[in-house]
């Protein structure tokens, strides 16, 4: 990691917009991703979501979270976390990937060290997306969010 990237802390914190919910992750991030998905596009209202990849071992919430299962397709991370107060999207996760769970790097108490490695389920990317062609781009999800039987068409 060059000097322009700061390494990212052992614990990484984070909140809602209305200070009601907080998480945190124990450990390092296992991954970072700019995630094109059609539930990451529909929950936050935006063309994808920076996402951090953690353990779900040591993520920890506290307040009132509400998460809703998301029944559409182009996603494998149907299951979203949310500040049941204000409404900030939290995370995201699937009952099939148990370890681990996509935390919304906008949420974090500091991103500096966000650095997506690949864009991710450019499937779903939509046209007027600007995507750095610097990174990878990963049509469905990649290995670390892949399990048989879970990516869903
Ligand atoms: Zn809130
Ligand atoms: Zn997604």
């Amino acid at each position: 990691m060059d000097a322009a990237s700061p390494t990212a802390p052992a614990d990484i914190r984070g909140q809602c917009a209305c200070g009601a919910v907080h998480f945190s992750c124990s450990g390092s991030p296992l991954a970072m991703y700019n995630c094109h998905c059609l539930s990451c596009q529909h929950a936050s209202g935006t063309g994808f979501v920076p996402v951090v990849v953690a353990a779900s071992a040591g993520f920890r919430v506290e307040g009132p979270c509400r998460e809703q299962a998301f029944a559409e397709k182009k996603t494998n991370h149907p299951l979203r976390g949310f500040c049941a107060q204000c409404g900030s999207q939290l995370y995201a996760r699937s009952e099939l990937l148990p370890g681990v769970v996509l935390v919304h790097a906008a949420n974090l108490d500091d991103s500096d060290f966000f650095k997506p490695i690949a864009d991710i389920w450019t499937l779903a990317a939509r046209s007027w997306t600007h995507m750095d062609h610097g990174i990878p781009k990963v049509l469905l999800a990649p290995p670390i969010l892949e399990k048989e039987g879970v990516v869903r068409i």
